[in-house]
């Protein structure tokens, strides 16, 4: 049985001052409820340490949105792996498209920072996801598993069971527009298929396959009850606590 995975990802949004008070209210929603779901909280690298502060005492985990894979070095406004598990975080977001689309990220990039994650203890979540000219041009498969191929290149089996995948459609980010249930559930289970062909069924059937992509609190039920699909990574709905929250709860 996979533990549901819920994280926010708050993108370039909230100055350390409001990160806190959303951090805080996000923990106090969510102080009575919901064990079963792991909960993380990804904001920008300058709220960190006041988020850190907000959930002190609470289950939910912090997270980084993007690192460098060295550990340090003449790398001028990049963090490292070891300098964001001194922030407090667990968790680090890896390959997210925005990340592939504006800054020229690469499969290549990503798998390297995936290495270096685990090499210092972080748990990273890897983002894949087809963009709508891919999809309509019948490529959901290719550059899916592409994705999920190259981030795994050289990863240990042991050390994909500490990391979990999202997959998120490029066209479904932020616009509004989620996959059904069904199209996510076809794509989840595609990578899982795959999981199972490349590392065999204890790796496929323990590695956690969240779904991000206009998450909200009315569709994040059906999308959470999926076979394949183990929770969610939320961007805009993560930005205010009470739908965050409920989010959550529907995962519970
Ligand atoms: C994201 O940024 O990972 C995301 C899924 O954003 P949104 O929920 O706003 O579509």
């Amino acid at each position: 049985m996979r533990r549901p995975l819920v994280a926010g990802n708050w993108k370039m949004y909230k100055s350390a001052a409001e990160a806190g008070t959303l951090a805080r209210a996000i923990a106090s929603l969510l102080s009575r409820d919901c064990e079963t779901v792991e909960v993380v909280l990804c904001p920008p690298f300058t709220s960190l340490q006041a988020v850190r502060e907000a959930l002190a005492g609470s289950p939910i985990a912090l997270g980084a949105q993007n690192m460098h894979w060295e550990s340090e070095g003449a790398f001028t406004g990049e963090i490292s792996p070891q300098m964001i598990l001194t922030t407090g975080c667990s968790y680090i977001i890896l390959g997210h498209s925005e990340r592939r689309q504006y800054f020229a990220e690469t499969d290549e990039q990503v798998n390297r920072k995936l290495k270096a994650a685990l090499r210092a203890g972080l748990s990273p979540i890897v983002c894949v996801g087809e963009t709508l000219e891919q999809r309509e041009a019948g490529q959901i498969e290719t550059v899916v598993l592409g994705q999920v191929r190259a981030a795994l290149q050289g990863v240990s089996e042991p050390e994909l069971l500490k990391m979990a995948l999202a997959y998120e459609p490029v066209w479904a980010i932020g616009t509004g527009r989620t996959a059904t249930p069904a199209q996510a559930e076809e794509v989840h289970g595609l990578i899982r298929s795959s999981l199972r062909q490349h590392y065999g069924e204890g790796v496929a059937g323990a590695l956690r396959i969240q779904y991000g992509g206009s998450v909200k609190p009315e569709n994040a039920a059906e999308l959470f009850t999926q076979q394949n699909i183990d929770g969610g990574l939320i961007g805009g709905a993560a930005l205010k606590a009470d739908s965050f929250a409920a989010i959550v709860r529907a995962a519970c």
